[in-house]
């Protein structure tokens, strides 16, 4: 399996518009690069920062990526077992930073989902980080 040096986006635009994420998002995306090293997975970010009209394009249901605190990551490569750890381990370690979901009403960092344009993982800070001033 080959191993990436260094966080991979998916688009060019997706890489700039990290730029707009939360600081703890970039910490926390940084922090899960290098689980991603060390289990020798590649780590490709999908989505970052979106706006209204885009959300409503792709019938987003959660507002998180346009109030810029989360962001996807591919799980090409990884087996059911690595995204069973990988969300363990992220949604203890970051259990009082992590959005509370809408389904369970819990605490929850990372979750795996497909919602119609394949399956990924969503990371998401709290909605206390959320940047409200609208674009
Ligand atoms: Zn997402």
């Amino acid at each position: 399996m080959e191993q990436t040096q260094e966080i991979q986006f998916k688009t060019p635009d997706v890489q700039e518009r990290a730029k707009l994420l939360h600081s703890r998002c970039i910490d926390i995306m940084a922090d899960m690069y290098q689980w991603a090293v060390d289990n020798s997975l590649s780590f490709t970010i999908t989505a970052t920062v979106s706006n209204w009209l885009e959300d409503r394009v792709l019938g987003r249901v959660s507002s998180s990526h346009r109030e810029r605190r989360a962001f996807d990551l591919s799980i090409h490569g990884w087996t059911d077992e690595n995204i069973r750890e990988f969300t363990n381990h992220f949604n203890f370690k970051y259990y009082d930073e992590a959005a509370i979901s809408g389904e369970t009403g819990k605490p929850t960092l990372v979750l795996c989902h497909d919602n119609g344009h394949g399956r990924h993982i969503h990371v998401q800070i709290h909605k206390r980080y959320a940047f409200t001033t609208h674009s």
